[in-house]
Parts: C-alpha cells; structure tokens; sequence
C-alpha cells in the first residue's frame, strides 16, 4: 500500500519495486498527509455503503462508524494527539434530499468510539468547519479528470479563526481518485490548519493509469507514459479485511 494515499502498490507503480509510494503521491503529492481507510470500496462494503447512503439505511451508522474508528485507529503513532475532526460536507440541497450527512455519521460515531479506546487523544469534531459553496453533481461516474473540476474550488472553511493552526482529520465515506479529500484538504490548509490526514470506510483501487489523475495537476512534473490501466489493475486483492457486516 501506498504510505500515503493508501492506494495498493505493485510492480507497475515505477522502476523502483522497493517505493513507499504509489506513482501518482509521488508526482503530484497530495495536500494531505496520510490517507487511511478500513477496507476495499468493493463486496459487502460497498453494498454496505450504498444501503447507508442511497437507502438511507441509517441504522447501520454505528457498526460503520466502528470500522471508521478501526482505520483511523491506524494513524496512532503517527497523528497529532489533538484533531479537530472534520466531515466532508454535503451541499445544503443534497443534505436535504438524503436527510443526513453520511461523512458526519460515520465521524460522530467513530468519535465515540475513539474517546473510549485513546483517552490521551483529544478529538473535537468541527461538523460545520468546511462548507460546500456549490451543489457539484455526484463524482459516481466521472472520470479522473472530471472529478478534479467537478470538486475545484467546491469547499471553504467558514471560519479560518477554528481551523488555524488545527491538525485536521478530514472524514468522507469513500476516497477514490482522491480529488474531493484533495480539495476539502487544499481549502483547509489554505485557511491556516496546521496538517490535514484523511480516514475513509472504504478505498476504491484505482483502475485506470495514474496519467488520467495526474493530467493538469499544477503540481505535476514531467514523466513518461504511464503503464496500460489493466497492469495498474490489483490482481489479488479481492477482499477487504476485517468483520463481515452484521446487519
Ligand atoms: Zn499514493
């Protein structure tokens, strides 16, 4: 796995098999420090999700707020002691029409979870800290490079004086390309936080080349082509780890 993002790493990733980091990390770092996340976006996780989010299924917020808890439970060692615990915002019309926030479920009960597990940490969950300017249509669907511009410019932090000089822990349920934990990241960072890392259920491996992602990041440098997105393709690695869903 990618130190960074998380992404799985493979043969393909670069002339360097021993790298720690996955192509695109290492060609257009991200703004955040680390990405963790409990399992793969795919099997009974993803339809986890999707009765929780699309069903509305909000019953299931607690046992997918402990998975939440499990994957950020990876980050002690690493993390400041003291977050401010941020969920990706949903646009006031979408919060409207699904009922709930599912990136601000999954914090507040992976929060409870943590406060018993590490009472040396201090975790203050900030729900409101970032907003949505804009109603940005669903990034299911689109493209890498749609996704980027789908979410450029999409959040800002509504009050600089909360988030300055705060180690962010910026929550969503699934983290793709990485283009929406890039953005909410950027707009944190740019309004003073001292160091954002990222905690998602579920990371969806890439399946296209990191070429696609990278194409018009300002940060990029030049590379060569990159490998065919079928080499990029994780082979064996079909299942995500951890307790099947209970529900
Ligand atoms: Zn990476």
């Amino acid at each position: 796995m990618c130190a960074r993002c998380g992404d799985s790493l493979d043969r393909a990733e670069g002339p360097d098999p021993g790298a720690s980091l996955c192509r695109v990390c290492r060609l257009a770092p991200p703004p955040f420090v680390r990405a963790v996340a409990f399992g793969l976006y795919e099997g009974r996780m993803k339809e986890a999700i999707h009765a929780f989010k699309y069903a509305r299924l909000y019953p299931a917020a607690p046992e997918l707020g402990r998975m939440l808890a499990e994957a950020i439970d990876r980050l002690s060692g690493d993390a400041p002691g003291e977050m401010l615990v941020v969920p990706v915002p949903l646009h006031r019309s979408k919060l409207k029409a699904r009922g709930f926030n599912q990136a601000f479920a999954l914090a507040q009960y992976a929060v409870g979870f943590l406060v018993a597990r590490h009472p040396e940490w201090r975790l203050t969950l900030a729900a409101t800290a970032l907003k949505r300017k804009r109603a940005t249509p669903s990034q299911a669907g689109l493209s890498p490079r749609e996704r980027r511009l789908n979410v450029r410019d999409a959040f800002a932090v509504s009050d600089a004086g909360a988030v300055a000089d705060k180690h962010i822990l910026l929550i969503d349920d699934i983290l793709t390309t990485g283009a929406t934990a890039r953005a909410a990241a950027q707009a944190l960072l740019d309004a003073g936080a001292a160091s954002v890392r990222v905690a998602t259920l579920a990371r969806a491996q890439r399946s296209f080349a990191p070429d696609e992602v990278l194409i018009g990041q300002e940060t990029q440098g030049s590379f060569s082509a990159g490998p065919a997105p079928a080499e990029l393709l994780p082979s064996d690695r079909t299942h995500f780890s951890g307790d099947p869903l209970s529900f």
